[in-house]
């Protein structure tokens, strides 16, 4: 970065982009002040095992980022509980919930995403979103009574919980308003090979159906209908249907908002005093402009952005990747979600039930799935690394 430099970073949002973005600048040698503001109260976690094994077992290790030593030992001030809720860009200042203002020379904003709900389900007890680490505790802790659980939305977290619920000893039904789960999230293949794997382990779906009405008594969902007619009733329903970016700090700022904080491909805002890392920004890839939510992006961006502030400049081009454990399978894509593609080829493992899957458009691979064969993954985010590298 351009112009004095920097010695005061400010970071809104502790989650897994925020807090690497913190450790990353210590390792890069930055000696400035350092200080991380949370919303939430709890140290800081990561959320993947949240629709994982958190949810048999809320044990806080599985999910600790650091050990709580880590902040002191890299002089970051970490304040917890106490939300980021204003940015005065002329001033250089945020201000927080308790009152506190904090200067900056430059701010990190990484304050990730939240779920998107149906507004009309919103306060019905047994409606459930997974999104950070209480709800999980409370899912996990429900699901241990419930005996039926109906999900809306056959994404990867609703999979996820679909799989521990299950496992759990609950019967689950999905309703996905597209015609297969993970609609343009996967190749078809692995889309029909899971939706196979869920069903044998006793999950009902209905594709291609959306909920159209319900029926609540006592702040309780009684029961879904689909728009064929399709009646379902459940102990437990979890909406499962994406996330929205958390945006609101930026917009109040001030700042261009586009679905997403809307970043350079230096990962700057339009004011170049801030940054947007991980859920919550939206940056130019491979001649898009993407929002990515996963760990990948999270970390590789506010990596990025802590090499930025030590004055190593360079473009953000990341190889996207992303994984997902359901139905007692582990499923890693590489390369751009969404990314259009012609062809594909299929390679098949050493036994039943592996096998990956290589998109190409024209000559180019633009990315791949592979289904327990992680040893295959790891070569595709090579090779789609060195089809990013400059000299191509
Ligand atoms: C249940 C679940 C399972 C997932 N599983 C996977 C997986 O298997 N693989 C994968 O790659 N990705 C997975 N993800 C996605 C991944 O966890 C996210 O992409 C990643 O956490 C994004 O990091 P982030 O730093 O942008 O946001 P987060 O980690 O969400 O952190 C953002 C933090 O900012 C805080 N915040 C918001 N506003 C403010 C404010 N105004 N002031 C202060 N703090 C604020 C929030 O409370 C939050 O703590 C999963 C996500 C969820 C929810």
């Amino acid at each position: 970065m351009t112009g004095k430099p920097i010695r005061r970073v400010v970071i809104a949002g502790a989650g897994q982009g925020g807090v690497h973005a913190a450790s990353s600048l210590r390792r890069l040698g930055y000696t400035g002040e350092l200080t991380l503001v949370s919303a939430e109260s709890c140290p800081p976690y990561q959320r993947p095992p949240l629709s994982k094994a958190f949810l048999l077992d809320a044990d806080p290790a599985l999910v600790e980022l650091h050990d709580p030593a880590h902040y002191e030992s890299i002089g970051a001030t970490l304040v917890l509980g106490d939300p980021v809720t204003g940015v005065d860009l002329a001033s250089r200042e945020i201000s927080s919930a308790s009152g506190t203002t904090t200067p900056y020379d430059h701010l990190v904003l990484a304050t990730g995403s939240r779920p998107r709900s149906i507004s009309e389900l919103r306060g019905l007890r047994n409606v459930f979103h997974l999104h950070d680490r209480s709800d999980s505790t409370a899912l996990g802790g429900r699901l241990r009574d419930a005996r039926s659980m109906l999900l809306i939305g056959g994404g990867f977290i609703g999979l996820e919980i679909a799989t521990a619920a299950i496992d759990l000893g609950c019967q689950v039904t999905v309703v996905e308003r597209m015609p297969s789960i993970l609609e343009h999230a996967v190749p078809p293949q692995v889309a029909d090979f899971l939706l196979r794997k869920h069903r044998e382990r006793g999950v009902e779906f209905y594709l291609g159906r959306s909920v159209v009405t319900w029926t609540a008594e006592d702040d309780r969902l009684e029961s879904i209908t689909t728009e064929d007619g399709t009646r379902i009733s459940a102990d437990l329903v979890v909406v499962g249907i994406g996330s929205a970016p958390s945006t609101e700090l930026a917009e109040q700022a001030g700042l261009v908002v586009d679905g997403g904080v809307v970043v350079d491909s230096r990962l700057r805002t339009s004011d170049p005093h801030v940054s947007g890392i991980g859920d919550c920004a939206r940056f130019p890839l491979d001649g898009r402009v993407e929002r990515l939510t996963s760990v990948q992006h999270a970390m590789d961006s506010a990596l990025h952005v802590a090499k930025q502030i030590v004055g190593q400049d360079a473009p953000y081009r990341p190889v996207p990747w992303f994984w997902t454990d359901q139905a007692g399978v582990k499923v890693q894509m590489a390369g751009v979600p969404r990314a259009e593609y012609d062809r594909t080829e299929v390679t098949t493992g050493p036994a039943d039930g592996l096998f990956a899957i290589r998109c190409f458009r024209g000559d180019r691979f633009v990315g791949g799935t592979t289904v327990a064969m992680p040893a295959e993954h790891v070569k595709m985010r090579r090779e789609l690394a060195a089809e990013l590298a400059p000299s191509r």
